[in-house]
Formats: C-alpha cells, sequence, structure tokens
C-alpha cells in the first residue's frame, strides 16, 4: 500500500519520482538529502528547483525535524545561483499551498535569477 500524504503519495509524487530516477530531469547538484534540477518551464534565464529528497508535502506541513533540510536549502541556493548564471544575487521562491498556488506538492524552493535583475516581486493587480 503506498504511503498517503495529504493528497499525493509518495509513488504519485513527481518529485519523488525524479529523486528515484524514474522521470528524467536536468541534475544540477546532488547530496544524500538534496537535489537540485532545472525548471521545465523557467520563468527566467536561471530557473531551478532545489528539493529535499525525502518527501515533504509543504511548508505548511514541515516540522522540526525538517529544519536541518530545510536551512542548508538556503544556504546552498546562493552557490547553484552563481554557477548556473545568477552572478549577483537571486531570488528564492516556496509557494504554499492554495494561497501560494502550490502546484507540486513536494517542497520546492525556486532559486530565480539571471545575468540581469528580475522583475517585481509581484505583479501589481488581480493576477
Ligand atoms: P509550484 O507552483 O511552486 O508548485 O511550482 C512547481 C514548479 O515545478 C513549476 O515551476 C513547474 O514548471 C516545475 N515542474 C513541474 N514538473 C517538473 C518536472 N518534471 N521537471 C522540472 N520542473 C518541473
Ligand atoms: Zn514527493
Amino acid at each position: 500500500m503506498a504511503r498517503i500524504i495529504g493528497e499525493t503519495t509518495v509513488q504519485d509524487c513527481i518529485f519523488c519520482k525524479i529523486v528515484r530516477g524514474e522521470i528524467p530531469a536536468e541534475k544540477v547538484y546532488e547530496d544524500d538529502d538534496l537535489i537540485a534540477f532545472k525548471d521545465i518551464r523557467p520563468q527566467a534565464p536561471v530557473h531551478l528547483m532545489l528539493v529535499p529528497k525525502r518527501h515533504i508535502g509543504s511548508l505548511a506541513e514541515a516540522k522540526a525535524d525538517d529544519a536541518p533540510v530545510l536551512g542548508r536549502m538556503l544556504t546552498l541556493a546562493n552557490g547553484l545561483a552563481r554557477e548556473q548564471g545568477s552572478p549577483d544575487g537571486f531570488r528564492a521562491i516556496i509557494n504554499t499551498g492554495r494561497i501560494g498556488r502550490q502546484e507540486v506538492m513536494h517542497v520546492h524552493l525556486h532559486i530565480v535569477g539571471g545575468p540581469e535583475p528580475l522583475g517585481r516581486m509581484l505583479p501589481r493587480g488581480d493576477n
């Protein structure tokens, strides 16, 4: 029986499938706890997903035990951004739940950047 976590099982979870090597991804970093790969629909010249290998559904489900891996995500981000072409800063985004419009229910840090400054953090207006 698949382990059910929220509405996504670890069997079905697309980022768990990438972690297990069941679907391809353009990996740029991997260690025992974390994997980073290029976003399939990049929204900037640099757009990486940094993902804990252990399934955590969202920041809304994160527990104290998850703090070390979540902290490491933050401290890895700058090096990855620099290596991938964002030499002088980047934007780190963790969309969470319905309000945050999270689409993939496995915690991921978007690392977004490029050679030039990004647009506004949020659009002004309705959407
Ligand atoms: P979010 O809205 O924060 O849940 O973002 C999910 C992100 O995952 C989006 O930017 C998607 O383009 C990205 N994504 C979805 N499937 C894949 C995949 N197979 N490989 C790489 N990125 C993906
Ligand atoms: Zn998962």
